[in-house]
């Protein structure tokens, strides 16, 4: 009882954290939380973020940029328990020790291909817009809104279009100018070969290749 009337709190800073229930006793087993599967599925996104291409990862940037404080209220809990010293973002040795701690299994050679996937920009630590991007959940994608403010995000102009234009300003907002051809980029995802992106298609490059269908890990 002590547990759920906690959690069922409207008020999101009153309401107990991830960490706190975890170390509740009722949830407690032996003394030791069993956070493991949460981490688990922090790695398992993280995994899967990795495998996606740059436009999918920026649209998933500028999904976690257009997210309201609410939405995204437990991430800043998680990216603070990877980055221990506060600095702001997280180095390689704080994701080894962050997924370690989790009980989470890797080698560090995946930790290494994990961090420079999720390190967007390429500045060698990941920021907490990466970190959100990379490990957002899953029906986050399915929320219609969400795309959509992340579309428009892209669209600057209102016109209905994702333009070369639009795109190469994201690129460079992101600091991705340097590791991506922006005209390849666009026509990949421009599937009616109208030189733009539409919302369809934009929706469709969002949800390509199934890493997100069905399976709520
Ligand atoms: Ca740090
Ligand atoms: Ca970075
Ligand atoms: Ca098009």
């Amino acid at each position: 009882k002590d547990v759920v009337s906690r959690i069922l709190v409207a008020k999101p800073s009153e309401r107990l954290t991830i960490d706190e229930i975890l170390n509740h006793p009722w949830v407690r087993e032996n003394g030791d939380a069993p956070d493991a599967p949460l981490d688990n599925v922090v790695l398992t996104r993280m995994r899967k973020f990795s495998a996606m291409h740059k436009f999918k990862k920026m649209g998933l940037m500028a999904m976690a940029r257009t997210m309201t404080k609410e939405e995204i209220s437990g991430m800043k809990e998680m990216f603070k328990s990877f980055d221990k010293d506060g600095s702001g973002t997280i180095t390689i040795d704080e994701l080894q020790k962050g997924l370690q701690k989790k009980g989470a299994k890797t080698t560090s050679e995946e930790m290494k291909e994990l961090l420079k996937s999720m390190d967007v920009d390429g500045s060698g630590e990941v920021d907490y817009e990466e970190f959100l991007a990379a490990t957002l959940a899953v029906n986050k994608l399915k929320n219609e809104s969400n795309l959509e403010r992340a579309f428009a995000y892209f669209d600057k102009d209102d016109s209905g279009f994702i333009t070369v234009d639009e795109l190469m300003s994201v690129v460079e907002e992101f600091k991705l100018g340097n590791q991506m051809d922006v005209n390849q980029t666009l026509s990949e995802a421009d599937k009616d070969g109208d030189g733009k992106i539409d919302y369809d298609e934009f929706l469709a490059m969002m949800r390509d290749k199934g890493e997100y269908s069905g399976k709520r890990f």
